[in-house]
């Protein structure tokens, strides 16, 4: 009989949260959720501890957490309430959870997820805001707490999956020299360019392929969830900027692919439903069931690839830019692009003012190393500020 894995999930009620708990719920014999978190959403947090009966509940709201108490109360559910950014901290780190799902959206998510690394748990990594703003650090400590990180991105899992099986860290080792991170190119990755400026919210977040939470559908739109991956890649497998290809690749099929020096490229593919990499991660190195479409070759019939088109997508040369900058510059891009993605989202500002808002974020900060947490925190705080600033200029 297998021991069975005791999980946190951080953003439960979220697009990957989820989808997390319908593969859970699918291998009741291996699962026992622990603890769910969210930022405010009552309703669907009360029918999630109904339907899993976790340990804990946190909602980083205290009003929203008050209201949810009293619900749990009413229904008569075991389950105990919690609220605040150390509560979030608190049941990442839990000594009887082995396992813990990152998939708070944003630079929110950073604490939580590093003191799930920080308590050497075994770390499934939705939230890349974290891996951008903090990377060298973040690696630090997960090797130095020795915390496992199995990338729930369907790129970064797919080349987890094409790489060799004891792959630690050491590509050329590998025998590999490129990753194709591959991309949809969005909903506007044919529009006209003079359209750019008119489209909405609504337009951006109806993505080709995916379902999704709304900032990172808005990434996707800019490919500035891209350029964030570029990064995200850049730490976690230790490849140069050179070595990774952003290739178009629009049916969403292939994930990502890893070449190597032989010649060989190995590919994953599948439908495109985020189950497929969580229930890899779940499952390590076991493969669970999924409840995925199986994918019909002779549906897809073709899959098309093209290079990336940097006059359509200034955030991807954006996100280079701050890699090869180093220091503070990714903590102050992934800052800049939340204020201007929720600026945006809100109508405060056009589509096409995103990457304008943080290039003049970037510009304005300037460069600084960081060492600690507090550094890249205190590095998100002043881009927001500065971003926030030019949002009033626009008004
Ligand atoms: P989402 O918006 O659907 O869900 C976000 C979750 O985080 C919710 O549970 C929300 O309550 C919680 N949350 C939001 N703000 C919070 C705060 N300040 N404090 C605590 N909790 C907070 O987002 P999503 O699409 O599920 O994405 C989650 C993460 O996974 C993101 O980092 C995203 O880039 C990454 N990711 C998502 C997908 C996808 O298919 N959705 C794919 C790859 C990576
Ligand atoms: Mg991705």
């Amino acid at each position: 009989m297998k021991s069975v894995r005791h999980i946190t999930i951080l953003g439960s009620t979220g697009s990957i949260g989820e989808s997390t708990l319908d593969v859970v719920a699918r291998h009741p014999n291996r699962f026992r959720v622990v603890a769910l978190t969210a930022n405010k959403g009552v309703k669907k947090m009360l029918e999630q501890c109904r339907r899993f009966q976790p340990r804990y509940a946190v909602l980083l709201d205290e009003a929203s957490a008050e209201r949810l108490r009293a619900e749990i109360l009413g229904a008569g559910i075991e389950t105990e309430v919690l609220s605040g950014v150390e509560s979030l901290e608190k049941v990442a780190s839990l000594p009887d959870v082995d396992t813990v799902m990152a998939a708070i959206v944003g630079a929110a998510g950073i604490r939580p997820t590093f003191a799930a690394a920080g308590a050497g748990k075994q770390v499934m990594l939705a939230n890349k805001e974290t891996m951008v703003m903090a990377g060298r650090i973040f690696m630090d400590v997960v090797k130095e707490n020795g915390a496992t990180l199995l990338p729930i991105d369907s790129e970064h899992n797919a080349i987890f999956q094409a790489l060799p099986y004891n792959f630690a860290g050491d590509l050329k080792a590998a025998g590999v020299c490129r990753i194709l991170l591959t991309a949809s190119g969005g909903p506007f990755r044919q529009t006209p360019l003079g359209l750019l400026e008119q489209v909405t919210p609504g337009q951006a977040c109806a993505h080709p392929n995916w379902v999704m939470g709304r900032k990172i559908s808005v990434d996707s739109a800019t490919m500035m969830n891209k350029g964030l991956e570029v990064i995200e890649a850049h730490w976690l497998f230790e490849a140069a900027p050179e070595q990774i290809q952003v290739v178009i690749h629009p049916q969403s099929i292939i994930h990502s692919m890893v070449e190597y020096v032989d010649g060989s490229v190995l590919a994953q593919l599948g439908n495109p439903d985020m189950r497929t990499p969580i229930a890899h991660a779940l499952g390590f190195p076991e493969r669970i069931e999924t409840g995925v479409t199986p994918l019909d070759m002779f549906k897809v019939a073709r899959l098309d690839f093209e290079a990336p088109d940097f006059d359509r997508f200034p955030c991807l040369g954006l996100a280079y830019q701050a890699l090869e900058t180093g220091g503070n510059a990714p903590a102050i891009l992934n800052a800049a692009n939340e204020v201007a993605v929720e600026s945006f989202l809100n109508c405060q500002m056009p589509f096409t003012a995103i990457p304008a808002m943080i290039e003049e974020v970037m510009h304005t900060t300037g460069r600084k190393d960081i060492a600690t947490l507090d550094d890249v925190l205190a590095a998100d705080r002043m881009a927001r500020e500065a971003a926030h600033e030019w949002l009033a200029c626009l008004a």
